[in-house]
């Protein structure tokens, strides 16, 4: 059973979600109609998961002292509408208006540049091990309340970041299970 959401559209937010100001987006060009649904997989330090340090990356706070591999990405502008944790529970950092800086040099049919057009959902998770229920719960949820909301978006435009960055981007990798996604979808 797919958890509920909704989408408020006058302001882009997902009602009840725990919202984290990123400073890392910016206008999608004018006109740009949203019909893309980009997934990822995140963790940090990479194959740990909890802490704060997804948060401190998407907000420009991420210290560089606390981990070896944060001062490798520290100084990245990156940021995405939202972020699944492992529990389940969904951070939104971005209204899925504005432009999120998910996809980095990426094409999509054609079109580069994915983030003028897409929304990104980030889940916690490495290519490797397997995601958790309650993250296909919630994925499912939070993409049907977006499906609902913006008529532009459809279930067959969801793509991994792999799909649009091939040799470049591995995530959500082969732990990710599209199947599973797709039945919670249907
Ligand atoms: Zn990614």
């Amino acid at each position: 059973m797919a958890m509920q959401y909704e989408v408020h559209v006058a302001t882009g937010l997902l009602a009840g979600v725990r919202q984290v100001a990123s400073p890392h987006q910016d206008e999608r060009p004018a006109g740009m109609a949203v019909d893309l649904i980009v997934l990822h997989g995140i963790s940090l330090p990479p194959g740990e998961f909890g802490g704060p340090w997804i948060d401190r990356l998407f907000t420009g706070s991420l210290p560089v002292d606390a981990h070896p591999y944060f001062a490798q990405i520290a100084g990245g502008r990156v940021s995405a509408h939202v972020l699944i944790r492992r529990d389940g529970t969904p951070v939104q950092y971005v209204p899925f208006g504005a432009r999120a800086w998910h996809a980095g040099v990426s094409q999509y049919e054609g079109r580069s540049a994915c983030n003028d057009f897409s929304i990104g959902i980030e889940l916690e998770g490495t290519d490797d091990v397997p995601y958790e229920p309650a993250q296909y719960e919630t994925a499912a949820g939070v993409i049907r309340a977006l499906l609902g909301a913006y008529t532009t978006l459809c279930a067959s435009r969801i793509v991994g970041h792999s799909d649009i960055a091939p040799g470049r981007k591995t995530d959500p990798g082969d732990s990710f299970d599209w199947a599973r996604m797709r039945a919670l979808l249907a």
